[in-house]
């Protein structure tokens, strides 16, 4: 159970684990291995794929790495070294509270794996998640900063946790209204987020692809939506899966902060863009936020899915 000190302290994982699968939009092999990261590194990925050289192949999670794509969410260095499609595996680290880690990855685009962030949190569970000797920082939103985009707006709001709210309107009858709202590194993440699906409509698939987006998807790794509903063979995980993948969206993108935000975020007809546009509004607007340090944060309260364990002797990667 939480603790003052388990709220504002950091952490990484306590082993190295290595995932397989294919990048849903360039529809290659992709293999990502997550390694133990030192205090303060954050989280970043390694292109070991491409050599040396005069480029970094390096690309840290940050708002300036910031690369806003209709359909994913990307990153990338000064040197224009970019990874793809990394809003599912940040969800996963967010939502479970990880802070720093390395990301050895032998391609442009994270694997897609089932289309939802379980598999990676699984990995992290696989490994455990540890404590280091070290106070968090996190963004404390002070005042609501609000972005509107056509039909869609997105508001950060003062709150004294990590809260992602996420409404979604849809004319598909088995979609329609949804609507859902979870705590950020808590069990829920785990339990009612995670396995959620990223979705897509056939009537609009062969239009993707001609894109040259999506050569990776499949039912594997997408509800896919017909004009009679579900295509895929088992249905739905969840009845709301789709606002639920919003929700996972959303936590990954905001992820690309860099560091947890203390705060409610609260999107209507959302996405990757809105998501994107929104942190910059808030990072933009300085009198919005401030930094504040994990130890000075009332916390008594949380309840929290780490399990406190000993700071072992990690060797960490670069
Ligand atoms: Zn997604």
């Amino acid at each position: 159970m939480g603790t003052h000190k388990d709220w504002g302290t950091q952490t990484t994982l306590g082993g190295v684990v290595t995932l397989s699968g294919t990048g849903v939009h360039t529809g290659r092999p992709a293999r990502v291995t997550l390694k133990p990261a030192g205090i303060d590194s954050g989280i970043s990925f390694r292109r070991i794929d491409l050599s040396n050289g005069t480029r970094s192949t390096v690309v840290k999670v940050e708002p300036r790495s910031v690369k806003t794509m209709p359909l994913c969410s990307m990153i990338g260095n000064d040197d224009g070294v970019t990874v793809m499609t990394v809003e599912h595996i940040l969800a996963a680290l967010a939502g479970m509270g990880v802070d720093n880690v390395v990301i050895h990855i032998n391609g442009p685009e994270v694997p897609v794996l089932d289309g939802s962030a379980r598999e990676f949190v699984d990995a992290i569970d696989e490994v455990g998640v540890v404590y280091q000797a070290a106070a968090r920082s996190f963004y404390r939103v002070l005042h609501p900063v609000r972005l509107q985009i056509g039909e869609s707006v997105a508001e950060f709001q003062p709150h004294h946790r990590q809260v992602i709210s996420t409404d979604i309107e849809f004319t598909h009858r088995n979609i329609g209204s949804q609507s859902i709202s979870f705590e950020v590194g808590c069990d829920v993440f785990r339990d009612q987020i995670a396995g959620a699906r990223t979705f897509g409509f056939l009537a609009q698939a062969e239009q993707l692809r001609a894109a040259g987006y999506g050569l990776g998807a499949s039912l594997e790794n997408t509800i896919v939506l017909g004009d009679d509903g579900v295509i895929n063979d088992n249905g739905l995980r969840f009845d709301d899966e789709f606002v639920r993948h919003k929700a996972l969206d959303a936590c990954g993108d905001l992820a690309l902060a860099g560091a947890p935000i203390l705060g409610r975020f609260w999107s209507h007809r959302g996405g990757h863009q809105l998501n994107h546009a929104a942190l910059n509004c808030l990072l933009n607007q300085q009198d919005a936020w401030e930094w504040v340090d994990g130890r000075d944060l009332e916390t008594d309260t949380f309840s929290f899915n780490k399990v406190p364990v000993a700071v072992p002797e990690l060797a960490y990667a670069t």
